[in-house]
């Protein structure tokens, strides 16, 4: 979501006459577009603040947009004080308006629904991937989580605009789709004739666009996997065979104490379902490790999750109590030095998955698409349909099929190694 926020903000400062630069001392404007999940990246957000007010031009313009502006409000004022504006989520699109007066102060930290999408202006070309966001905001309220504050109640956007952008990228570049959303998967938008629009119909409609030969969505929440959404990986093959769906935690307790209130029975159907409608489907998953009460025993059981479904390309942190979420102030706080036992436990066994999954991949033969040259130079990067990062050399770069027939020829935990095929 985040990269897809800096991507309309640049192209709305393109329209004003900006262009990028890597260079803080010689920017003209600087804008930190923040995430405030977990407190160390809010941390980060205030140290680097004041490593740019120390390195940028003095007449330089500089703020933070996003999630921590939402969180800190006016009191980012009062830690930076020649800050220049504090955006929320769903207010970024007003930057402009420092921009006509650079002697004032901007805060908006408001939420303001979905306006934001048809104020931006329309990126000239897309990248190869292309994030659709579809909604905005989440109903979940899951006790560690501070989303619900940060970006509001759950939003969708109308069907129409979410299928004009998606042309539209398509039209300029794009050739994969990723629809986004904090609860992507709840997706509902009812039109002014009482029809219904869920992510399914999105996904149907989109497959039918001959640029687009990738389609996946991002972050799935399990009990919104209705059957017409799981149907859809038998019946659309540019539905990516990878599906990114966090359990959390293997603990029945540990969820009800999360607000997560699906048992772990549902969780194993869906993913059963899942597996009947496409046999290939691999999954991803997230995971907090000592979340307050969390016991030994609850943790084996999220050992034992994890190896009974062998996610893969997953996610692991240790629980972050955040502001305004009910965990912060749940009793029974697990110690810092636990947390990191556990994470260390956890992560292992997830790279070591990762590392078979890898493996059973060698010699099989994969629609790869290409994200770009390595840090050499000298090979390309393509991602697998599992998102896994594959790894081709070739006598010239300049020519690489943006899509190519891969077969892989190696592996190790982090990543692969390929070669054409025809
Ligand atoms: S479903 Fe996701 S975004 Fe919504 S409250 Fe839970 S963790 Fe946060």
């Amino acid at each position: 979501m985040n990269v897809y926020d800096g991507w309309r903000i640049a192209t709305m400062l393109k329209h004003h006459g900006f262009s990028q630069t890597d260079d803080v001392a010689d920017a003209d404007i600087i804008i930190l577009n923040t995430c405030a999940v977990r407190a160390k990246a809010t941390d980060k957000v205030f140290s680097a603040l004041g490593r740019i007010r120390r390195a940028k031009k003095p007449d330089a313009l500089f703020g933070i947009v996003g999630c921590v502006a939402r969180e800190a409000g006016a009191d980012a004022f009062r830690r930076i004080p020649d800050l220049n504006f504090v955006l929320g989520p769903q207010s970024y699109h007003k930057l402009p308006q420092i921009l006509s007066n650079p002697d004032s102060r901007l805060l908006d930290i408001n939420l303001g629904g979905l306006e934001k999408f048809d104020e931006l202006p329309q990126m000239e070309t897309s990248p190869r991937v292309a994030y659709i966001p579809i909604q905005e905001g989440c109903n979940h309220v899951c006790t560690y989580c501070i989303v619900p504050y940060t970006r509001g109640p759950e939003l969708s956007r109308s069907f129409e605009s979410c299928m004009a952008d998606t042309l539209h990228a398509a039209k300029t570049g794009a050739i994969e789709i990723c629809f986004l959303g904090q609860n992507v998967n709840g997706y509902k938008y009812t039109d002014e004739s009482g029809r219904i629009y869920r992510l399914s119909d999105l996904i149907r409609e989109t497959a039918k666009i001959p640029e687009i030969m990738r389609i996946r969505f991002t972050s799935s929440y399990p009990t919104e996997m209705t059957d017409d959404l799981i149907k859809m990986f038998a019946t659309e093959p540019k539905l990516l065979p990878f599906l990114n769906m966090p359990i959390q935690s293997g603990s029945q307790s540990v969820l009800t104490r999360m607000n997560r209130p699906y048992s772990l029975e549902l969780y194993l159907d869906i993913i059963r379902k899942l597996k009947l409608a496409r046999p290939d489907i691999q999954i991803s998953s997230d995971f907090i490790v000592g979340f307050p009460g969390e016991t030994d025993s609850d943790f084996e059981q999220t050992m034992a999750i994890a190896s009974q479904i062998k996610y893969i390309n997953s996610y692991s942190f240790k629980y972050s109590p955040r502001p305004h979420t009910a965990a912060a102030l749940m009793k029974d706080q697990i110690p810092e030095n636990i947390k990191a036992e556990r994470l260390a436990k956890l992560d292992s066994y997830l790279n070591e998955v990762q590392r078979d999954f890898n493996e059973s991949c060698i010699d099989k033969t994969f629609d790869c698409l290409l994200e770009g040259p390595d840090k050499t130079g000298r090979h390309l990067v393509y991602r697998t349909p599992y998102m896994q990062q594959c790894i081709v050399t070739t006598d010239d770069i300049t020519t690489a099929p943006a899509l190519a027939r891969i077969t892989i020829t190696a592996a190790n935990k982090a990543s692969l190694r390929g070669k054409f095929t025809a």
